[in-house]
């Protein structure tokens, strides 16, 4: 075992602080990461709060993960001393399930090992994330960054990245086709990154017209205050999809009539509550309503090698871990562009 060292949760809604726990000695398989950047993502903070039930502590969130490889298990080819790797939410799962074997880890029939909040496959071991400077993972479940990015930058690509990537990819957006992503946060800005990259006509749905320059420059074609009543009028039947990033809840009904007919709202944000779909908000024009969670581990390593290929990485910014419960209140308040990356390095500054 290895002692490390990070930031924790005790219990619900607590703020984070020291901590310290071990990790495995690695396994024939296992890199260990050096862990330099990691992520705050917004999930980080419903988690935190046990907003979706379940939470158990001494939390260490993170999931956006970026760091060098400082050892590896015997049987390990692929990777050495020093690469750059990344790992995002989960870093385990079956292998053997239908999905697991299609590269749809994240949809694993008999659970995924989520980075933190878990436990590992012997259903006991706790599983701890990325606010520390070391991770223990297998092989098959990490994913390399390449040199021409800088890494606190590519650490958000690891969840918010995939988590737009997949249904934009999924739901083919590209040229010709008319995509809004509501909500501006880290999702939603590499949301508009991507989609812009993939040719489509990108527009962003943003609570207020704070945003509204930033967006255009991110590479988004048109920006709208959903708070003005206006809007939604303005766009009816407009768009072919909609990825829905907001981490409250929003009526969706309002949201569906400004699809064209046979257009898919796409769920990402996880709000606390329900949501209520009345049937003439999918009956009216043939829409469709899904969902979409991260990615597998193949298209993740597909995502970063496309935003390497397309210079694409979150704007950010970077914190020391002792800011992270300021950052919290920050991102709860959209009040942040677009993500916050804590530097792992300041671990080792005293408090
Ligand atoms: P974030 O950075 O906080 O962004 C959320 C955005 O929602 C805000 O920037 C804001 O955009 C909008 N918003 C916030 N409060 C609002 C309000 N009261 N009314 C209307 N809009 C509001 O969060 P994130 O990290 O992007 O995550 C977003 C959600 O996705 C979270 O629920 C998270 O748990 C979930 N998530 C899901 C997956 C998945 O696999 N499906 C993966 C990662 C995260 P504007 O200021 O532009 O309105
Ligand atoms: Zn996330
Ligand atoms: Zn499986």
């Amino acid at each position: 075992m290895s002692q490390v060292s990070g930031y924790a949760a005790k219990q619900a809604k607590a703020p984070l602080s020291p901590y310290s726990f071990e990790r495995r000695e690695p396994r024939d398989h296992d890199v260990v990461i050096d862990i330099k950047f990691s992520g705050i993502c917004h999930s980080d903070i419903h988690q935190v709060n046990n907003e979706w039930g379940a939470s158990t502590y001494p939390m260490v969130p993170g999931h956006e993960i970026a760091g060098i490889v400082s050892r590896v298990g015997a049987k390990v080819t692929r990777y050495k001393v020093g690469d750059r790797m990344g790992v995002g939410n989960f870093v385990d799962s079956c292998r053997k399930c239908r999905p697991c074997l299609q590269g749809l880890e994240q949809y694993c029939v008999k659970g995924a090992t989520w980075t933190y909040n878990a436990v590992e496959r012997d259903r006991k071991t706790a599983t701890q994330g990325g606010y520390s400077n070391k991770i223990v993972v297998d092989e098959n479940y990490v994913l390399r960054i390449t040199d021409n990015l800088p890494m606190d930058g590519v650490a958000p690509l690891l969840c918010a990245g995939i988590t737009l990537y997949s249904p934009l990819m999924h739901w083919k957006a590209g040229p010709g086709k008319k995509v809004a992503i509501i909500g501006l946060g880290g999702l939603g800005h590499i949301g508009v990154k991507i989609a812009h990259a993939l040719g489509a006509e990108v527009t962003v749905l943003s609570h207020s017209l704070k945003k509204q320059e930033e967006a255009k420059k991110l590479g988004a074609d048109n920006f709208y205050d959903t708070s003005d009543r206006e809007t939604l009028k303005k766009l009816r039947g407009y768009f072919d999809i909609i990825i829905n990033t907001v981490s409250v809840e929003l009526d969706p009904n309002n949201y569906f009539k400004l699809l064209d007919v046979d257009g898919t709202m796409i769920v990402v944000g996880i709000p606390e509550k329900e949501i209520q779909i009345a049937p003439s908000s999918l009956i009216s024009a043939r829409h469709s309503l899904a969902g979409s969670a991260i990615g597998g581990i193949r298209e993740t390593q597909e995502m970063l090698d496309f935003c390497s290929k397309h210079n694409i990485t979150c704007d950010i910014e970077l914190i020391p871990i002792q800011k992270v419960n300021q950052a919290y209140q920050r991102v709860v308040n959209s009040d942040v562009r677009y993500r916050f990356v804590i530097n792992m390095k300041s671990l080792e500054n005293k408090a």
